[in-house]
C-alpha cells in the first residue's frame, strides 16, 4: 500500500496503537542520522541519551494508561538557533562555541509537553543569516538530492534531515525565507506562520520584527500537527498572540471549492523554465480541485528585497551587539596590557564570520545619524506600502501563488563570493516576513537534474489554515512528496 499520510502522523499512531515503541522509533532516527551525518552534516549535536530518556518516558506513559500528547514518541530536530537547555545553543557561530543554555524555548516546552522526542540540534548559516548554510562556523550542510548542492539556508541542516527521512519534522526560523527556501530545495514542506503565531522566546534573535519559528515536515497536515503544538500566546513574548489554532482541521476538506488564488505574473517572469512549468502544472491541479486562478497585481513587490536588506540588518546590529565575549561564549584571548575595548573587539573580530560582521556594518550605517532617514525610515515606508499591496491583494483572493525560489538549489560554493547573487534566491519569500503574513513551501516538481521545486501560497493573517486546506489538497492529488533522496534508504 502506497502510505500517503505524513511521517509524524504514521510515528504517532504507530506509537498510539501500540505497534512501535517510541524508543524504537528513536533509535531508528538516530541510527539514521548517524549513517547520513558523514555525508549530510546536518547537525551541530546530537542528544542521543536525552532522546532515548524522553522516549522511555512516552513507553512508560503509554503503559500506565495516560493520555498522550499529540507528538507523543515523535523525534524532531531543532535548528541551533533555538535554545535547549543543557544542550549546546550556537546558532552556527564561533562567538557561541560552549554556550549551553540554562533554559529551554517556549517551543522546546510544548514540543516536550506533547510528548515529542527531541533527538538534536541541526546546522544552519550563522546567526540565520543566509541562504544556503555555507555561513555556518561549522561547515557547511548538504543537499540529500545531491551532495554538491545547498540544502538551502538558513534552516539547512532542518530540512536535509527531514529529507533524508531521518526524522519525520524537524523546527526552522524563518526570517526572510529561512524555512520556505530550503524545504523547496530538499523538496519538503515548510511553513512559515504569521508574525506572532509562535513565541520568540528562547530563539536567539536576528531581526526581531521578522523572525518566526516554524516547522518542516513531509505533509501539510503534520505541519499544522506540529504548528498546533507550538502555537500561542506565551507571556515571555510580547508580540506572541492569543489566536486559537486547530489548524489541522482544515487538512481534511482535500478540495479548494471556493478558493481563489492569485497570481502575481508580471513579478515571477523570469524564473528558471523548470521552475516555470511545475509551478503552472501546480496552479492546473489547484484549479482542478475546484480552485479559481485569477491575475494579480503586488505594487512595490520587487522592492522587498532592498527593504528587507535594510531592516533585516538594522535589526541584526542591534540584536547582535549583546555577544560582547563578556556573557556568553567565545572570548579572545589577551594579555594584561589589554583594555576592556580590546577584549570587546578582539572577541568580536575573532567570534564572527564575515557575513556576519557584514550585515553587522550595514545595519549600523543605516541606522546611523544622517542616513536613518535615507534608509532605514524610506525602508519602513516601502514595507508599509508593501503591507497595503498584499492587503488589497488578499481582499480580492484567499491565497497568493509564486514559486519558492527563482531555481531548484544550487551548488555549494557557487554563490558564496557573490552576496547579492545569494540575497536574490530570497525574492519570492522575503515579502510574507515584512507584512507579517503566513507562508508555505510544498513539492511540486523535479527539475531536469532532479533537485526539488518547490511551491509558496501565503494567505491572511493568522489563516494558516487555508495554507493547509490547499497543501493538504494539493498532496492528495500529487505525488511530489513522496519522492524521497536515494540516501534516505542508503
Ligand atoms: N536568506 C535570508 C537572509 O540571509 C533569510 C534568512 C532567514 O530567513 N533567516 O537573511
Amino acid at each position: 500500500m502506497n502510505e500517503r499520510r505524513g511521517h509524524v502522523e504514521v510515528a504517532r499512531d504507530a506509537v498510539a496503537r501500540g505497534e512501535r515503541t517510541a524508543e524504537s522509533i528513536t533509535r531508528a532516527a538516530l541510527d539514521a542520522i548517524a549513517r547520513q551525518e558523514p555525508s549530510l552534516a546536518a547537525f551541530t549535536a546530537v542528544s542521543a541519551e536525552q532522546a532515548l530518556t524522553q522516549a522511555a518516558a512516552v513507553d512508560a506513559a503509554r503503559a500506565r494508561g495516560a493520555a498522550l500528547g499529540p507528538l507523543a514518541g515523535v523525534p524532531v530536530a531543532v535548528k541551533d538557533n533555538i535554545c535547549t537547555k543543557g544542550v549546546p545553543t550556537t546558532a552556527g557561530s564561533k562567538i557561541l562555541a560552549g554556550f549551553v543554555p540554562p533554559y529551554n524555548a517556549t517551543v522546546i516546552e510544548r514540543l516536550a509537553a506533547a510528548g515529542a522526542v527531541i533527538v538534536g540540534k541541526t546546522n544552519c548559516d550563522e546567526f540565520a543569516m543566509g541562504s544556503s548554510t555555507e555561513n555556518s562556523a561549522f561547515g557547511p550542510t548538504a543537499n540529500p538530492w545531491s551532495l554538491a548542492h545547498a540544502p538551502g539556508g538558513s534552516s539547512g541542516g532542518s530540512a536535509a534531515t527531514v529529507a533524508a527521512r531521518a526524522v519525520p519534522a524537524s523546527l526552522g526560523s524563518d526570517t526572510g525565507g529561512s524555512i520556505r527556501q530550503p524545504a523547496a530545495f530538499c523538496g519538503i514542506v515548510g511553513l512559515k506562520p504569521t508574525y506572532g503565531r509562535v513565541s520568540r522566546y528562547g530563539l536567539l534573535a536576528y531581526a526581531s520584527s521578522l523572525d518566526q519559528i516554524g516547522p518542516f515536515t513531509t505533509t501539510a497536515e503534520d505541519a499544522a500537527i506540529v504548528l498546533d503544538v507550538i502555537a500561542g500566546r506565551d507571556p515571555h513574548d510580547a508580540t506572541s498572540a492569543d489566536q486559537p489554532a486547530p489548524v489541522v482541521d482544515a487538512a481534511t476538506t482535500r478540495d479548494m471549492q471556493g478558493l481563489r488564488i492569485g497570481v502575481p505574473r508580471a513579478f515571477i517572469e523570469g524564473v528558471d523554465a523548470a521552475v516555470e512549468r511545475a509551478f503552472a502544472a501546480a496552479l492546473d491541479a489547484w484549479r482542478a480541485l475546484g480552485a479559481t486562478i485569477v491575475d494579480i497585481a503586488l505594487p512595490n513587490v520587487s522592492l522587498a528585497i532592498p527593504v528587507y536588506y535594510l531592516i533585516a540588518t538594522a535589526e541584526a546590529s542591534s540584536n547582535l551587539a549583546r555577544y560582547d565575549g563578556v556573557r556568553y561564549g567565545y572570548r579572545a584571548t589577551l594579555s594584561p596590557q589589554d583594555t576592556l575595548r580590546t577584549m570587546y573587539e578582539r572577541s568580536r573580530d575573532e567570534g564572527f564570520g564575515a557575513e556576519v560582521k557584514r550585515r553587522i556594518m550595514l545595519g549600523t550605517y543605516v541606522l546611523s545619524a544622517g542616513y536613518y532617514d535615507a534608509y532605514y525610515l524610506k525602508a519602513q515606508q516601502v514595507r508599509a506600502a508593501l503591507r497595503d499591496s498584499y492587503a488589497a491583494a488578499l481582499a480580492t483572493v484567499d491565497l497568493i501563488a509564486t514559486p519558492t525560489t527563482p531555481t531548484p538549489a544550487f551548488r555549494l560554493g557557487e554563490k558564496v563570493a557573490d552576496p547579492l547573487q545569494m540575497y536574490l534566491a530570497d525574492i519570492f519569500t522575503v515579502s510574507a516576513n515584512l507584512v507579517g503574513l503566513p507562508a508555505i513551501s510544498l513539492p511540486c516538481g523535479m527539475s531536469p537534474d532532479r533537485l526539488p521545486i518547490g511551491c509558496q501560497l501565503t494567505a491572511r493573517m493568522w489563516d494558516e489554515a487555508t495554507l493547509v486546506r490547499a497543501g493538504a489538497a494539493y498532496q492528495a492529488a500529487s505525488d511530489w512528496h513522496l519522492m524521497t533522496p536515494a540516501l534516505a534508504g542508503a
